[in-house]
């Protein structure tokens, strides 16, 4: 079992930090400050920085942590990013001694053209491709790619610990219901996350398990959700693509 502490960074993003005896990594260092705080207050030296994509929001913090810290910085193969070192693809593993950590590296296009993910230790961090109950926009990818790439994600054993890089679970729940109002477990996902966030807590991790049996974007193949996308997008909808593709563009009209 790995450390993971969040580090809330600007309105909504988690920097996450793997932490393991004096030596922390980061994930999606968006901010350097409030990680230079929080490693300052617990006496962390830093070792790696992980990126899954190249939105600002995600990397802005890389060069500040560099001007302290002579670590690597790895990121995906497929984007530019000037303070990636390890340029990464799937297949390629993340050696991380100082925490005793390996992670393998999926690739999940779809949010960006090159978007990556880093999955072990029973851990998912997929940045801004699954979101508790929601997945990223579709900026640089098509809608085949981004459902491969969840698929790819949800393929992952239940307990897998999904860290996504930020807290929108709760709207997207409210936008989930309408898709699949008369799903059970979302009914009750929504009183725990709820819950969760009037006590100022982190709706994530989630694990993929929850995301199967709550997420829309993963329940394309569902009877509920056809139904919906397709009485929502006012025409038959031939294959699951086509309903993802439906879902998608309903939330991001929502
Ligand atoms: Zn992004
Ligand atoms: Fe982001």
């Amino acid at each position: 079992m790995i450390n993971v502490i969040p580090i809330p960074a600007f309105e909504d993003n988690y920097i996450w930090v793997i932490r393991n005896g004096r030596c922390a990594a980061a994930v999606d260092p968006g901010d350097a400050a409030p990680l230079l705080d929080y490693l300052g207050r617990e006496g962390l030296r830093l070792v790696a920085v992980l990126n899954t994509h190249h939105h600002g929001d995600h990397v802005a913090g890389n060069a500040d942590l560099l001007a302290r810290f002579e670590v690597p910085v790895y990121g995906p193969k497929r984007e530019h990013i000037a303070t990636v070192s390890e340029p990464l693809e799937e297949g390629d593993r993340v050696r991380l001694p100082e925490i005793s950590l390996e992670l393998a590296v999926l690739d999940i296009p779809g949010h960006t053209a090159g978007h990556i993910a880093y999955y072990g230790a029973n851990a998912l961090f997929c940045g801004d491709t699954l979101f508790g109950c929601g997945c990223g926009r579709l900026f640089e990818g098509s809608p085949a790619q981004m459902h491969a790439s969840l698929q790819k994600l949800a393929r992952l054993p239940d307990d897998t610990l999904v860290y996504c890089a930020h807290e929108y679970t709760l709207a997207n729940i409210r936008f989930a219901k309408s898709v699949e109002p008369c799903n059970g477990d979302l009914a009750q996902r929504e009183e725990t996350d709820r819950r969760a966030r009037s006590e100022n807590r982190p709706t994530l991790p989630s694990t993929i398990g929850l995301e199967r049996r709550t997420n829309p974007f993963l329940r394309c193949d569902q009877p509920e959700i056809i139904r919906a996308a397709s009485a929502h997008a006012g025409m038959d909808l031939p294959d699951t693509v086509a309903v993802f593709r439906a879902v998608r563009e309903w939330k991001d009209r929502a």
